[in-house]
């Protein structure tokens, strides 16, 4: 019998990534007829830690944030994924992301588990000094759980190289001496990795062009709107537009751009260094983030929050391609709707994999002290993220599936081999 605590643990993950996660570990288990006991333990993460973060801030008042790291499951290696600083991060948030972790490294078939950590804050409304004295105190506390193979964190929204350097030099001086790789996503001159900056948005574009190849189509010509324009959607506009795709709209917080004939993206990338928003860029007229998501074009590129696509505004969808760009921008039902509709999803797992694949260079590089050039790593990232869409779609194919249960059931079933081979502890 479940325990109240239990009970009330379950209360602390529920958020509707993690409940849409644990639907998709579900539907995977049937689609293989996994072994139940395995399903059971992977709907739980292994290990969730909540630390507070005392910091001065710069009027000399202490304020505390809340942090949390899960790490949800080390069958495959270790833990592996981001760090996001949002107003909104929650356990049951950074949980169902740490799924998403565990689930995405399996499929890429990296030799990674899954985790995920986060603070509740909005790092717009934090000095420099603020958010270093934030990162540091935040590591120290994770310290006795992370580490080059314990667990790996990594940039994610709100959190970039300069976060990764603090957290590696507090983890290095806690050690007493340098530890690279305790994060990926480091700048290149403290042992990061060429490419690395870039690789999430870089890798959705390849899973993009196979998609489109797949449908006997090019990315050349077609019509691309794009929501978010951060770190992965401002790389995916510039790869897009490299191989003559028409970014026709993109959006941020300050709300969106378009312009019918392609918006000149790398001008648009110039514009923000300064501007710091796409809102008021030379040539563009304003759109709102719904009109966006509704626009007429062949691709739409979810790169922001998880849930922006549900069932409320699916129906309003005309691309005929949407590659996942964020984690979770598709809630389950909607995937289902544009499923039936014949849109075709290349799901978050592998579509923003590239991140985490080049995270992983950048982890075995520090290991060997020995760097490679950019060309080669972004050939090994199209050969591995390619290699996992093709087995994907081989499937799909096969079982009459859409990319997302397909790319689910993949992952669950290496999980599953893994798990049966090294077996339950104690017994
Ligand atoms: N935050 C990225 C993601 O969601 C990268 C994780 C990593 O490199 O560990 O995949």
């Amino acid at each position: 019998m479940e325990s109240s605590s239990f009970k009330d643990y379950e209360k602390h993950l529920d958020h509707p990534l993690f409940n849409n996660a644990i639907q998709l570990i579900e539907d995977a288990g049937k689609l293989i007829k996994a072994d139940p006991n395995v399903i059971a333990r992977l709907k739980r993460p292994k290990r969730a830690l909540s630390v507070s973060v005392p910091v001065r801030m710069d009027n000399g008042a202490v304020e505390v944030f809340m942090g949390f790291r899960v790490q949800y499951n080390s069958t495959l290696g270790p833990y592996k994924g981001g760090v996001r600083y949002h107003e909104e991060v929650t356990m049951g948030e950074v949980t169902g992301l740490a799924s998403l972790m565990m689930l995405k490294n399996s499929v890429l078939g990296l030799p990674y588990g899954g985790g995920k950590g986060g603070i509740s804050v909005d790092p717009n409304r934090l000095s420099r000094n603020e958010k270093q004295s934030l990162t540091r105190r935040y590591t120290s506390e994770l310290g006795p759980f992370i580490g080059p193979n314990k667990d790996i964190p990594a940039p994610d929204m709100g959190t970039d190289s300069q976060t990764m350097a603090w957290m590696m030099d507090t983890y290095s001086q806690e050690q007493g001496y340098a530890q690279p790789g305790v994060v990926t996503g480091k700048p290149v001159e403290i042992g990061g990795s060429l490419g690395r900056v870039g690789a999430t948005g870089l890798g959705a574009v390849f899973v993009l062009e196979r998609l489109l190849e797949r449908n006997s189509r090019t990315v050349m010509g077609s019509r691309i709107a794009i929501q978010g324009f951060g770190n992965v959607g401002s790389h995916a506009a510039l790869y897009s537009f490299e191989r003559g795709g028409r970014v026709v709209a993109v959006s941020d917080v300050s709300g969106g751009i378009f312009n019918g004939d392609g918006l000149k993206i790398p001008e648009l990338i110039e514009y923000i260094k300064t501007n710091k928003i796409v809102k008021g860029f030379p040539g563009s007229q304003p759109i709102s983030n719904e009109d966006l998501l509704a626009l007429d074009v062949d691709i739409l590129m979810p790169c922001a929050m998880d849930g922006v696509i549900n069932e409320s505004n699916c129906h309003t969808i005309k691309a005929k391609y949407v590659v996942e760009g964020a984690n979770g921008p598709v809630t389950n039902s909607a995937t289902k709707i544009l499923h039936e509709k014949g849109i075709q999803i290349a799901p978050d797992i592998i579509a923003n994999g590239g991140g985490v694949i080049v995270s992983y260079f950048e982890w075995v590089q520090d290991t060997m002290s020995f760097f490679w050039e950019e060309d080669e790593i972004n050939k090994k990232l199209h050969t591995i993220i390619i290699k996992a869409f093709d087995e994907v779609w081989k499937m799909s194919q096969e079982k009459g599936v859409h990319l997302r249960a397909a790319a689910m059931a993949t992952s669950v079933n290496r999980l599953q081999k893994a798990m049966l081979l090294r077996g339950l502890y104690p017994r």
